[in-house]
This record gives structure tokens, C-alpha cells and sequence, in this order.
């Protein structure tokens, strides 16, 4: 039996007033989700514990079967694990965004935590002239992926880990005060990001990126190797740094896709040639699809309702007509990314688990309300894929 996980990053959404009271899962066209609907079994869960923030780093870790109590130590660590950085016990690994900014200082806002979504391209070329220009002895930047990057910090003293300046996708549009006085608490950090930011604010290279904004930071991430612990070999399919770290973290393949954008225009195909190809000799795949959430961070009701319906034809439609083999599918979400909020929340997340071999009683629709009105509550996130194991053994 195969296992898919199809994972719609910020997908869960609430009533919107410009959809007649639908969300956009309700609203989109998504004829293939509702063909499955009714054959499969509906419910919720927990993904994100108490206490955490509701980030994908958090929910991934979860649905891929590890509690984040025991192993998250942060988001920059789980991105370098994807790039293969090679740390210390004692360093310390920030995620670290090129953002826009009104200005870097006390009556400063935080315009985009994307800098107008700058290119892979332009970015590398400015995190390389950045570190030129820094010598810096304690920080360095490394590339990740168009605004996503990681500081690096050997042999940090421990208190920088109590340091929680907020993702910057959390206060758009809001003063940049207080996450100021928190980066002042260690003074070579705020010394170090005011030089960038002055260096940046002239830079000949993508103007829109005036500040460097570190967050998320933890010591190196070790995951317990995935196949022992579920016996099942599997695959991650991922744009983003963030599930290709867990991946290989927890020994999972992880399967690089050209064109794999993160974005509504992501190369669908290659995903699903890719998951197709990879389930011909594993058990296991999780394929993850940034869309709908940059969606959801845009405030775009349209964009995530476009998000959604690719998703349906040319994720879904093609997985279902060309998967030959008996297949249990998982379809869900890590976290909400609601339109009106444009950040996430931690609510318990809608999902659907179709078997290819049985038919549960399911619902006309997948949707948030049916999944809440299914009665199926799993309240911990890694708790998930064991319920999925279960089911497909069923
Ligand atoms: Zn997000």
C-alpha cells in the first residue's frame, strides 16, 4: 500500500464576506476533491502543540511523525539541515528574511517580509556582496532562496536562544519597535543587522531589500531516521528549504524538482512525475505545495482560490488517473493562513484520507465545516501519519 500526503501550506481559511460567506476551499472549483468527498474520511487535528508558534516548520515536523516538543529547536536549523550545513552542537542557526522596510529604526514598519519577492537570482548575487561588504567575524549569511536566507552564528552564547523577535510575515505593516529592543538585547546582533541595513539601503542590487530580519533560531536539528521508525521508505517533494530539511533530517529522499517555485506558478508536472516515479520503489511520499499559503500572506483571495483549483487538476486529478498501484492519500493542510489575517493561526486542520480500495462514508464536500462537523479529532499532530499507517492497513 502507498501512503501520499498531499500538503497544502496554509489552505485552512475562515468565511469570507467576498465569497458570500464561503472560504476559499468552499468557494474553488475543485471537481476531483469532490469526487473523492464523499468516499473518504473527514476530520481534524492538531498539528501545531501549545505553546509553539504556528509556523510550517513546526506543523511539517508534526505530520511527518515527530513531536515538536522533543525535536524543534527552531526554523533556521531545519532550513540549513536542506542545504546540507554542517553545524556545530553549539552553533546557533537563524532563518533569516530579506525584508522592505520603512526604515530600519525605532519608528520603522515592516512593509514586506518577502522585499517584494525578490528573485533567487538577484538574491544570491546580494547576500554574496552583503557578506563582502560585512567582514563580519561573529555573523554569516548564507543563501537559501529568494528571501529566505540563514545567519550563522559558531560557538553563540546560550542566551541567544531565548531571543523571539517575531516572523516578519506576523507584523506587516506594524511598527518594527519592539523586535529592535529585542535584537538590542544582544548587541553584535544589532550591531551587525544596522550595518546591513545601511549597507542595504543603497544597494545596486534590488533596492526593495532594505533590512535583514533574523528569526527562528536553534541549535542543529536531529530527527530520528524516518524508516525506522515507521518502517516505511519515503520521498519529500518540496520547494522550500524548510521540507527538504526535515527530509533529510529524518533520512527521507529528497526529490528536487526544476521549476519548483513555491509560488501558484510551481511546476506542477514535475511534482507529480516525481511523486509518481518515486512510489514505483518507496512507500511513502510527501508532497508539499507553498501556494495557497503565499496566498493567504498576500491577503489575495483570488490568488489562493487560483492556488487551490491548480491543486485540484494538476496535482490531485493527475495523481489519481495515473497511480495505478492500491494508494491511501492523505489531503491537508500544516496551519490556517486566513485571508483576513494574513498570518498563521494554530487551529486544528482540515483533512481528508481517501483509500483507493475501500470507500468510507464520507461528506458531499471537503471543506473546513465538514471536517469539523466529521467528529474525527486528532489532537496531535504526529499522531497523524500513524493514523494514516493505520487506516492504510486497515
Ligand atoms: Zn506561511
Amino acid at each position: 500500500m502507498k501512503i501520499i500526503f498531499l500538503i497544502e501550506d496554509g489552505l485552512g481559511d475562515w468565511p469570507l464576506e467576498e465569497l458570500n460567506g464561503k472560504t476559499p476551499l468552499e468557494a474553488a472549483r475543485t471537481p476531483n476533491l469532490d469526487r473523492l468527498a464523499p468516499y473518504s474520511l473527514l476530520g481534524t487535528c492538531q498539528t501545531i502543540p501549545k505553546g509553539f508558534p504556528s509556523g510550517s516548520d513546526v506543523a511539517n515536523m508534526a505530520l511527518l511523525g515527530y513531536a515538536p516538543e522533543k525535536y524543534h529547536t527552531g526554523r533556521g536549523p531545519i532550513e540549513a539541515a536542506a542545504k546540507g550545513i554542517l553545524a556545530q552542537a553549539n552553533d546557533v542557526i537563524w532563518r533569516c528574511n530579506l525584508v522592505s522596510v520603512s526604515e530600519f529604526g525605532p519608528k520603522g514598519k515592516m512593509l514586506d517580509y518577502a522585499a517584494g519577492h525578490i528573485s533567487s537570482e538577484q538574491a544570491l548575487k546580494l547576500i554574496n556582496w552583503l557578506n563582502q561588504q560585512l567582514q563580519d567575524k561573529e555573523f554569516k549569511l548564507t543563501f537559501g532562496l529568494q528571501y529566505r536566507h540563514l545567519l550563522i552564528q559558531p560557538n553563540a552564547p546560550h542566551k541567544i536562544l531565548g531571543l523571539t523577535p517575531n516572523p516578519p510575515h506576523d507584523i506587516l505593516n506594524q511598527s518594527i519597535a519592539k523586535d529592535l529592543q529585542i535584537y538590542q538585547k544582544y548587541p553584535p546582533l544589532f550591531q551587525f543587522l544596522t550595518k546591513a541595513a545601511q549597507l542595504l539601503a543603497n544597494n545596486p542590487i534590488w533596492p526593495k531589500a532594505n533590512a535583514l530580519w533574523p528569526w527562528g533560531q536553534g541549535t542543529p536539528l536531529q530527527l530520528e531516521n524516518f524508516t525506522q521508525k515507521t518502517g516505511l521508505k519515503g520521498a519529500v517533494i518540496s520547494a522550500v528549504d524548510l521540507i527538504k530539511g526535515l527530509g533529510k533530517a529524518a533520512g527521507l529522499e529528497v526529490i528536487e524538482v526544476p521549476g519548483a517555485t513555491g509560488l501558484t506558478n510551481t511546476n506542477y508536472k514535475g511534482k507529480v512525475s516525481a511523486a509518481l516515479k518515486a512510489l514505483k520503489s518507496k512507500d511513502f511520499v510527501f508532497l508539499h505545495l507553498e501556494g495557497p499559503d503565499e496566498a493567504g500572506h498576500c491577503g489575495d483571495v483570488k490568488a489562493k482560490i487560483k492556488a487551490i483549483e491548480f491543486f485540484d487538476k494538476l496535482i490531485l486529478a493527475p495523481i489519481l488517473s495515473q497511480l495505478k498501484e492500491p494508494f491511501t492519500l492523505a489531503i491537508l493542510c500544516d496551519h490556517f493562513t486566513p485571508i483576513r489575517l494574513r498570518t498563521h493561526v494554530a487551529e486544528p486542520v482540515p483533512f481528508l484520507i481517501y483509500r483507493s480500495n475501500y470507500k468510507y462514508k464520507g461528506f458531499p464536500q471537503f471543506c473546513e465545516k465538514t471536517a469539523q462537523n466529521a467528529n474525527l479529532f486528532i489532537p496531535r499532530g504526529d499522531e497523524f501519519l500513524n493514523f494514516v499507517q493505520e487506516q492504510a492497513g486497515a
